[in-house]
């Protein structure tokens, strides 16, 4: 043998790679005398690679570990029970995504359900938004990339890595094959042509360039941002937050550092969770014109609009956070979806400090 290396045969497997529609080969790989088993996934470096091409073994384990070191992060938040944003993500960031995100380099182009939940636990538990609170709401208000994203990202880093190595490296070569088949086969490097496409960076494909990564995470940022775009005009439940909302952008009330409670409340109010009348009164089947607000004589449906800006119940708490702020506010000129998009964008303590006040108030007080 060339490099006289001794190779432990136990622990060599041999993978048919292939579609899952091909059946697997017959053919017998020997070492030495020794025949060599074949298998249908192999665990190297800590990634399992399946006969099919597949990652959703890695990425179930990964999510496994994930998960457990997430819940060592919530325990340690909970010893603190305050804690601001950027200390969860920084804590999010290196506990949980060095896990999640393992090799994802090789595997991170498709989405995996089981690792999407723990960053959507994530989400929830930052916000304080419980479970019926719609994804599309609270990512617009962190305003951070969705970890599939995130990973593609990692997958451009190793397209530098391998355009910057020596032709005489073995992966050098597997990569310009892998690159030569792209256009017939389902491989790497056809998942990149797809990837450079959607972000209108096709020629850094076809001319194999290598590419600033800045470009790539700012490009990408504005993909995610437009798709946002068109999820959330499609989106009935989040009529309200449309409105105020316009900017895919980490909101301020969540770098502002507010008492956990108020921002659960604020984040609840803004994706339109919070148990009022025009929410709960869904889930018993009411009629819309039907849920309207028993807390005080206007007749009209108990939804965020009239919660924050004209239910009676609440007329001290409003005159004492808005109102020296805001006179232009009280006057009749603005419309009542103008207000709130001023109160949501301009006052988020402010909003905060009375959406908990407000709701916290003994709500068993019916209007007669
Ligand atoms: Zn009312």
């Amino acid at each position: 043998m060339k490099w006289k290396v001794l190779i432990n045969t136990s622990k060599s497997k041999c993978i048919h790679f292939r579609p899952s529609r091909q059946t697997r080969s017959n053919y017998k790989f020997n070492l030495g005398l020794e025949e060599i088993d074949t298998v249908e996934s192999y665990k190297y470096l800590g990634v399992i690679f399946q006969e099919h091409c597949k990652f959703d073994n890695t990425a179930n384990t990964l999510s496994t570990v994930a998960r457990r070191a997430f819940g060592s992060v919530i325990s340690k938040l909970y010893i603190l029970k305050e804690f601001g944003f950027k200390t969860f993500m920084k804590l999010y960031e290196a506990c949980v995504v060095p896990i999640t995100d393992y090799g994802a380099a090789i595997w991170g182009y498709k989405s995996h359900n089981s690792l999407e939940m723990i960053e959507n636990r994530a989400m929830r538990f930052l916000l304080g938004d419980h479970r019926f609170t719609s994804l599309l709401g609270m990512s617009g208000d962190s305003g951070s990339i969705p970890c599939t994203q995130r990973r593609r990202i990692k997958m451009f880093q190793l397209w530098n890595r391998l355009l910057s190595l020596d032709d005489d490296r073995l992966t050098k070569k597997v990569f310009e094959n892998d690159f030569c088949c792209a256009t017939s086969n389902k491989n790497w490097c056809a998942d990149m042509k797809v990837l450079f496409e959607k972000l209108n960076l096709s020629d850094y494909y076809t001319n194999k360039l290598s590419i600033n990564i800045n470009v790539v995470k700012s490009k990408m940022w504005t993909y995610v941002a437009e798709s946002w775009h068109v999820k959330l005009s499609n989106s009935p439940k989040l009529r309200t937050y449309a409105v105020f909302k316009n900017e895919f952008k980490t909101e301020n009330y969540l770098v502002f550092n507010l008492p956990r409670n108020e921002r659960s409340i604020l984040a609840q109010f803004r994706c339109g969770v919070l148990p009022l009348r025009v929410e709960t009164g869904r889930f018993i089947g009411e009629k819309l014109e039907d849920r309207t607000c028993q807390m005080c004589a206007h007749n009209c449906i108990e939804d965020e609009k009239h919660f924050i800006l004209s239910c009676s119940l609440y007329s001290d708490l409003r005159q004492y956070w808005f109102n020296e702020a805001t006179s232009d506010l009280q006057s009749s000129q603005m419309q009542d979806n103008d207000r709130l998009i001023y109160l949501m964008n301009n006052l988020p303590r402010r909003c905060a400090k009375f959406l908990t006040r407000a709701f916290l108030r003994p709500r068993n007080k019916l209007f007669n």
